[in-house]
């Protein structure tokens, strides 16, 4: 059966996180543009507004809403999980009010797997409750979209592990508990059965910051993206999260997750744009009348929105069959909703870029200042690109997999569309009952 229409019920909780992302986030947005500041918990912020609006989303009942039941969330699956995160992705700050913000979502989700009882209680517990905020570091300075070349390790000494090495663009980590790391355990197999997953509490001796790299247009060396050094650094054994080898198990889990994730609020900020376009062309006068007036301007306002239509559809549907193989546990299914997620990843940068390009340019000189989010937005096109393993990286899983269950031609020459060879075989076919057809081949 198909159907795109949303329940009722929840429909009106849409509606209210619609009203108070617009009402009660996006001011903070504007107060508090950086990247930062959102996963800063020691400030005034933080503990003046967003715990409070956080306990009116728990109330609400959409709180950790990526989350199963069991881990304080609502379980509610990822098609509405979309809908939900259309709305948060108009507003940086929405995704932590709401409790949904990477990398904590995945990371919550490993603990909640692989965290010993103590663990759980030091880390994972206020990790859900939004107290603490986590950093994901697998990236390493020589290369993130080939795993073969990480080189961080971590050798057994006795009770402990022993970590040199070092990783780059670890998110959040000046403001984190605890680092999540990816780290070659044995160097004797290849990365993806030699490498394991552990955690590092934040403070640990021999783990350091180099530098903090931020974003393209903020100060140099005030960014939460971490080029991070481990030199001797010791966990405790029982700081390996999952069975050593399994590291790269893990961080599909989690990236799968996260890619969807971030697609569907790219979506959020497509409308935004797509709003900010329309209100433009309707306001702003040119040669005597609106700028909606010109046909060009309108054709655009109209490949926007086409734009975004298929987008928002692919992404709902690519959450859809996260749903089915979630719910199926077939390997098949799996592998399509594997896909799907990828072939939102691959949409995703080249939608942010041209949506948000035509709204930057319908409003000129305004569109392209700081005066406007809308060049923020353009970027993030090329950083979603990059960010969660670059696009080349996806369209390779899907010609893979597009190519798994391919077979070659038996016409290796002219292949199975040939018309004249299948002009023959319907000739053929009808030979008995068309005998006084005319056939021009
Ligand atoms: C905003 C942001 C936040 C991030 N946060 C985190 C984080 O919290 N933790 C973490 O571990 N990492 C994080 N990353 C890092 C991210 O995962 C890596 O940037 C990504 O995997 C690509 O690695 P790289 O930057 O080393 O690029 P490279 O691996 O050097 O690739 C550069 C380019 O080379 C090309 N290329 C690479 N491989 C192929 C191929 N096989 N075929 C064709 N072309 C190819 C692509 O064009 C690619 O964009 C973050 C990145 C960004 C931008």
């Amino acid at each position: 059966m198909w159907d795109f229409s949303t329940d009722a019920a929840f429909q009106e909780r849409l509606d209210w996180a619609a009203g108070f992302v617009r009402t009660e986030i996006e001011p903070l947005d504007v107060l508090f543009p950086g990247n930062a500041e959102p996963y800063d918990r020691d400030s005034e912020v933080f503990r003046e507004v967003v715990r409070p609006l956080q306990r009116q989303v728990r109330e609400q009942g959409l709180w950790a809403a990526h989350l199963p039941p069991s881990l304080g969330g609502m379980g509610m699956g990822q098609v509405n999980l979309g809908l939900l995160n259309e709305i948060l992705g108009r507003s940086s700050w929405a995704p932590m009010v709401f409790g949904t913000q990477a990398p904590d979502s995945g990371n919550a989700e490993i603990l909640a797997h692989y965290a010993t009882e103590e663990q759980r209680k030091e880390y994972l517990e206020p990790l859900l409750d939004g107290r603490i905020v986590s950093t994901f570091a697998m990236t390493e300075p020589t290369g993130g979209a080939d795993p073969g070349g990480f080189t961080c390790r971590a050798v057994r000494d006795g009770e402990e592990w022993v970590i040199d090495g070092e990783k780059w663009f670890a998110s959040n980590y000046p403001h984190a508990a605890f680092v999540i790391a990816m780290v070659v355990t044995d160097p004797d197999v290849p990365v993806h059965k030699g490498a394991s997953m552990i955690l590092v509490p934040a403070g640990t001796p021999g783990m350091e910051m180099v530098r903090g790299t931020g974003m393209a247009g903020e100060p140099l060396g005030e960014g939460v993206h971490a080029y991070l050094r481990f030199t001797g650094c010791r966990v405790p054994a029982a700081n390996l999260l999952g069975e050593p080898g399994s590291g790269f198990r893990i961080a599909q889990t989690r990236l799968g997750g996260g890619r969807l994730h971030h697609a569907m609020r790219s979506v959020g900020q497509c409308r935004r744009a797509l709003e900010m376009m329309t209100e433009r062309i309707a306001s702003r006068r040119t040669r005597g009348g609106p700028l909606s007036d010109q046909q060009a301007v309108r054709h655009q306002l109209a490949d926007t929105w086409v734009q975004i239509e298929q987008f928002r559809l692919q992404v709902l549907h690519a959450a859809w069959q996260t749903d089915r193989a979630a719910g199926t546990g077939d390997p098949a299914d799996a592998r399509r909703a594997r896909l799907h997620v990828s072939g939102v990843k691959v949409a995703t940068p080249k939608v942010l870029v041209d949506v948000a390009y035509r709204a930057l340019h319908l409003h000129g000189a305004l569109g392209v200042s700081n005066e406007l989010p809308l060049a923020k937005m353009w970027n993030s096109g090329p950083t979603l690109g990059v960010a969660d393993g670059p696009t080349e990286a996806h369209q390779d899983v899907i010609a893979r997999l597009l190519l798994k269950d391919a077979t070659a031609a038996d016409d290796q020459l002219f292949g199975s569309a040939h018309l004249p060879t299948r002009l023959a075989a319907a000739r053929a076919k009808y030979a008995d009952r068309l005998k006084e057809t005319a056939v021009t081949w």
